[in-house]
């Protein structure tokens, strides 16, 4: 199938490309748990393979089908989302300048914060999505990274992402867009001019929360993009096979469920705007929403499973919305096939911007019309 790549991305995905396996023609992949491979009797490493730290099969196939449901060039699976994002500050050197947005998820945030001094970068914050603060910050021939996440964690903002690389791309620098809220399925930044994609892959790409995984995506095969895949190798931050494994299996549903969360979301966040007990809801897909029209343009076929409550009465009403709930899983993470719902102020550090009374939905495949009563249940005790 990889020589018909005309092929749209949902057929690649079911099929996972549709590679064949060599041995025996099985539809699905074996898993290689080899960490070493054999050499010929002159000792030459003739196969390619040598030591799973350099790659293994296994990754081969889910690396080439994320590239392709991406546009990109090439792909690399890392041990987790933020071995992934580490890689990638960790790839600059001492003086670059980067920039990144005040409010993202966290655990950027916190590792910009926390590392990024010791690793000699200089950090510039500027509000998610706000292109006229971007241009501002960003310093011509200094700034090296421009990082954005859209819809951002966990008030769901929208950052223009060709907007955001055309600034950063006149001040020399490289646009990152942490995609895992989108998926491939909604967006393809490439296409609209990131030169690199982030994802948890822990989250919609797998889909099961049964693996952490990180990925990413790179539009050119150029210079930054083999530091990165150096950096993968001598610190050693790889997937384990049998990870790498159960992603691919994953992906080969990802547009199923992506779709599916996508609808419930808009439905619940419609359901839910106009409610008393409700003070906002913060989902790309309401026109009342002010990334709206930014998110109609770069997302095709739904605005994403995430959405976000406000609650009328603060942090107490918010948990007391939570704690009834029975269909929602009271649980962090997203991207999964079961629904999840958290109270973020609750476990974030206390310098976090989310609000008191802010209640994150991570929308599964469940029906619509149950999660919509499990949070009906809940507001009626407030
Ligand atoms: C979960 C998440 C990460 C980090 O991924 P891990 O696999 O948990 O390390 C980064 N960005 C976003 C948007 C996430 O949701």
């Amino acid at each position: 199938m990889t020589d018909a790549p005309d092929f749209r991305p949902e057929t690649l995905a079911a099929q996972a490309l549709g590679w064949d396996e060599p041995a025996h023609q099985g539809i699905v992949p074996p898993i290689y748990p080899s960490t070493t491979f054999a050499r010929p009797a002159d000792n030459q490493g003739r196969t390619g393979r040598m030591y799973t730290r350099d790659a293994n099969p296994t990754y081969d196939q889910a690396e080439a089908l994320l590239a392709a449901l991406e546009g990109g060039a090439g792909c690399l699976l890392f041990s987790s989302g933020m071995a992934a994002v580490s890689a990638v500050f960790q790839a600059l050197g001492p003086g670059d300048h980067v920039v990144v947005p005040q409010v993202t998820y966290h655990g950027v945030r916190t590792w910009v914060k926390r590392h990024g001094a010791h690793w000699g970068l200089e950090v510039g914050f500027v509000p998610n999505g706000d292109l006229d603060a971007l241009e501002r910050a960003v310093r011509p021939g200094e700034t090296r990274l421009v990082w954005i996440e859209t819809p951002c964690n966990p008030l769901w903002e929208v950052a223009d992402i060709a907007a955001s690389a055309a600034i950063a791309h006149a001040a020399g620098a490289r646009l990152a867009v942490d995609s895992t809220a989108a998926t491939p399925v909604l967006t393809r930044p490439i296409e609209h001019g990131a030169d690199l994609v982030m994802h948890a892959a822990t989250k919609y790409l797998n889909g099961h929360s049964d693996v952490l995984a990180g990925a990413l995506v790179t539009a050119r095969d150029d210079e930054p993009w083999r530091r990165i895949g150096a950096l993968r190798h001598d610190a050693g931050a790889v997937l384990g096979p049998f990870e790498a494994w159960l992603l691919l299996r994953g992906m080969r549903t990802l547009y199923l469920r992506v779709r599916a969360s996508s609808q419930s979301a808009q439905r619940i966040a419609g359901h839910f705007e106009s409610h008393p007990g409700i003070a906002r809801v913060l989902y790309p897909g309401l026109e009342s929403h002010p990334g709206h029209a930014v998110a109609a343009r770069q997302m095709q076929g739904g605005f994403g499973g995430m959405l976000s409550l406000c609650v009328n009465g603060g942090a107490e009403a918010a948990l007391a919305v939570s704690g009834a709930c029975r269909v929602f899983k009271r649980a962090t993470s997203l991207g999964g096939v079961e629904s999840l719902i958290e109270h973020r102020a609750s476990i974030e550090p206390p310098d976090s911007p989310v609000p008191k009374n802010l209640l994150r939905l991570s929308v599964g495949i469940e029906a619509a019309d149950d999660l919509i009563a499990d949070l009906e249940r809940g507001l009626a005790l407030v």
